[in-house]
């Protein structure tokens, strides 16, 4: 419910309305999301596009680690068994920063067969700084960093997101499971990405 988050970072908050249930929304916390490590995480895979830290500390200290290097695989994290998460700090979002989430197909009570998010920094119709997030296709939530590229210092035409869109699959290695197939995800992810784009910069 905060205005603050809807209004500074919208892909955390629209990953925290679709997220489980009543009951899971009103008990579950988003540190508790990403220390979870799943790489459905609906609020983690905001957060990376968001970009932050989460904020350790144990019997050595506290220390930050950047969520880019936080999962370091399936459901696992980069912190110690002795140490506990206080905090997560996200990134300041200038002005000009756009950001969405969006998943698929879950109507309720279900996690993500792919979820994504994306926060765009834009000078005016020019991206200035792109962080693209997708989940449920790897071992972990993934940053799409050879997509992000195409997306820098460029406006946001039909022919780039085209060209992104394209980009997609070939960064991501999904498997079949219970809520999904390969296939799927290899075909979707780039439409959700793109989407996702349009969603964030109102296209
Ligand atoms: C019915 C249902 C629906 C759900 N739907 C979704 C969904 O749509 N999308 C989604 O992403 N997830 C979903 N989940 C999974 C889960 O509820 C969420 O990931 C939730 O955000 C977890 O937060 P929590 O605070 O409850 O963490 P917990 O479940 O309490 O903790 C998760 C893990 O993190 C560890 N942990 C928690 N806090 C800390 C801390 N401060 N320091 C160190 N370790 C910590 C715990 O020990 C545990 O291993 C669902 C779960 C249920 C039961």
């Amino acid at each position: 419910d905060s205005s603050l988050i809807k209004e500074k970072y919208p892909a955390l908050w629209q990953s925290a309305v679709t997220h489980g249930t009543p009951q899971t929304r009103n008990a579950a916390t988003v540190v508790g999301n990403i220390l979870r490590a799943s790489p459905a995480g609906d609020c983690s895979c905001a957060v990376l596009a968001h970009g932050g830290t989460v904020v350790l500390e144990g019997p050595d200290g506290r220390r930050e680690v950047d969520i880019d290097d936080f999962w370091l695989g399936y459901q696992v994290t980069a912190r110690k068994p002795d140490e506990i998460a206080l905090e997560i700090k996200l990134a300041n979002p200038g002005k000009s920063t756009v950001s969405a989430f969006g998943a698929q197909t879950r109507t309720s009570l279900d996690c993500s067969k792919i979820n994504a998010a994306a926060s765009l920094s834009m000078n005016g119709k020019i991206c200035e700084h792109v962080r693209l997030a997708i989940g449920s296709v790897a071992p972990t939530l993934l940053r799409l960093k050879k997509t992000e590229e195409l997306l820098k210092n460029t406006q946001v035409t039909e022919d780039v997101l085209q060209r992104v869109a394209d980009s997609v699959p070939t960064e991501i290695n999904p498997i079949d499971d219970v809520r999904s197939t390969r296939e799927y995800r290899l075909e979707v992810s780039g439409v959700l990405i793109r989407r996702t784009i349009q969603k964030a910069c109102s296209l």
